[in-house]
């Protein structure tokens, strides 16, 4: 087969990889001029002339992506540019930490051990805790797409009946950390995300970091990985209509028309959507799934180089509540070597900050007035600290997963056997999300082309250990 992977993200290389892999004629168009998408790095220039990689910022590599990791093993077997972090420490409003380390590693011994260890819940607290709708937790199986697509994750929190620290502490750092708005957020989703990230997940919520920008520790091996299997890359190229009469198709992209037996549909939700306002035959293939198809709330990413060092016994990434916009930090030079260069060489600090589900409403005075507001609280050592260069990004192009979305939400399959589409918006049927959900999908959308399972798709438990019980 002659095929199309339109989008150079996660979803449409992961495709791309197993089709060469399986000797098929792959072209990849990618919009932008690297590859990577939302997790990819592009070269900017600091006030001195020395270049960088930026990107849209931290990403957790956690251990149970099965599928990233054995994309990434194809040009790093040993996952050497993986770095294990211990802990995901979460900063409360008045100094409070909830830590996530060395948890046990099976349920419900890990939620009983959180719990307890918890500062923010005593006894009495729990005792008035909701049991039904918590132990919905552990039964996360089909039955709670029907039971809680159509809850909010802000109602389905509200209903559990934690007190509001613990409820901050312990819960808001998932429902932010998908980019959607509590309010907004199908409590389905978030269940999954409980059961995938933390219930069902052996390593609890602790992960590993990138050594290296996402560019040269990854995107640049794969597209290298891919140019030596004779796959066509063209960044700066994009799809701009597909013409689904009979066999061949007829893609138009910026560099004209060509001709190809088959299509991946890697793009995000904004690309996506835009190709079928272009395509109309292509919204009729998706149905009302095109419909459940919208994007969430703009997030900003602010990276800020400092004329001087946290201190230094400042973890490479924590995760914040009750700081206003803020929902991370990142001592970049603790993470990756570039970065690492830098502050050694200026005696200085690479902060990132991050802010998810930031209202749209904000300029971006307001958003960076904030951000810096959290940071000086969780690190006040960076008070007063002089801005050698700063990088602020503010993007809108995340997934929604709205309450009721999940019923007409995509698969990787539509209906025509010839197009297929991944990303980490479309339906799969196992639990995944983020990085593994575009991975996994784009290795899915590549099997069901070539007709058998080619690339084993690895995943975890599909129930959590309740799940008979229907709660
Ligand atoms: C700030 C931030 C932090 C994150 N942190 C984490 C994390 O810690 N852990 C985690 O697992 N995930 C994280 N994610 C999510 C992760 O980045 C995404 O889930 C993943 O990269 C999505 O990959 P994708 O291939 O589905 O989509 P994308 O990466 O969006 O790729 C789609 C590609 O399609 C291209 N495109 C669109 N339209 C066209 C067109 N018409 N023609 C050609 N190309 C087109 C786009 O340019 C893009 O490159 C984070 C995301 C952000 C923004």
């Amino acid at each position: 087969m002659r095929v199309l992977v339109a989008g150079g993200g996660l979803a449409g290389l992961a495709s791309a990889t197993v089709l060469a892999e399986a000797g098929h004629s792959v072209v990849v168009v990618e919009r932008d001029g690297f590859l990577g998408g939302r997790a990819g790095a592009w070269t900017e220039t600091l006030p001195d002339g020395t270049p960088y990689q930026m990107e849209r910022g931290f990403h957790a590599f956690f251990r149970q992506y099965h599928c990233l990791r054995s994309l990434m093993r194809r040009v790093d077997p040993d996952l050497s540019v993986l770095e294990p972090q211990v802990d995901y420490p979460v900063h409360g409003p008045d100094g409070s930490v909830q830590s996530f380390r060395d948890l046990p590693t099976s349920t419900p011994a890990n939620v009983a051990t959180l719990a307890w260890r918890s500062p923010t819940i005593g006894l009495l607290d729990l005792s008035r805790v909701k049991l039904r709708p918590t132990l919905a937790m552990m039964a996360f199986g089909d039955h709670t797409w029907k039971r809680w697509d159509g809850v909010s994750a802000k109602d389905y929190l509200d209903a559990l009946g934690f007190p509001p620290d613990a409820r901050r502490m312990l819960f808001e750092v998932f429902s932010h950390s998908f980019f959607n708005p509590e309010e907004d957020l199908s409590a389905a989703e978030l269940l999954m995300q409980f059961h995938f990230y933390f219930l069902a997940n052996p390593d609890g919520l602790v992960f590993d970091t990138m050594r290296k920008p996402f560019s040269t520790g990854l995107f640049e091996p794969l597209r290298r990985y891919l140019e030596d299997r004779s796959v066509a890359i063209r960044t700066d190229t994009e799809l701009r209509a597909l013409h689904l009469g009979r066999a061949p198709i007829a893609v138009e992209t910026s560099d004209g028309t060509e001709s190809v037996d088959a299509v991946v549909l890697g793009l995000s939700v904004p690309g996506l959507r835009e190709l079928a306002r272009r395509s109309p035959p292509l919204g009729g293939l998706l149905g009302e799934g095109l419909g459940a198809l919208e994007v969430t709330h703009p997030f900003a990413v602010w990276r800020l180089w400092l004329d001087r060092p946290v201190r230094a016994d400042r973890l490479p990434f924590v995760g914040t509540v009750g700081h206003g916009l803020l929902d991370n930090i990142s001592v970049y030079e603790r993470l990756e070597d570039e970065s690492a260069a830098w502050a050694k060489a200026h005696g200085g600090s690479v902060i990132e900050l991050h802010g998810y589900a930031v209202p749209p409403e904000l300029d971006e005075a307001t958003i960076k007035a904030d951000l810096l507001a959290g940071l000086e609280a969780v690190y006040p050592e960076t008070r007063g600290a002089g801005v050698v260069h700063e990088r602020f990004l503010l993007r809108h192009d995340c997934p929604a997963f709205r309450p009721g979305s999940h019923a007409v939400r995509p698969g990787v399959e539509t209906r025509d056997p010839r197009v297929k589409l991944a990303g980490d918006f479309v339906a799969m049927p196992f639990p995944c999300a983020l990085m593994e959900r575009a991975t996994a999908s784009g290795f899915a959308a590549a099997n069901q082309l070539i007709g058998e399972e080619r690339q084993p798709l690895l995943h975890g438990p599909v129930r959590g250990p309740l799940a008979a019980l229907r709660f």
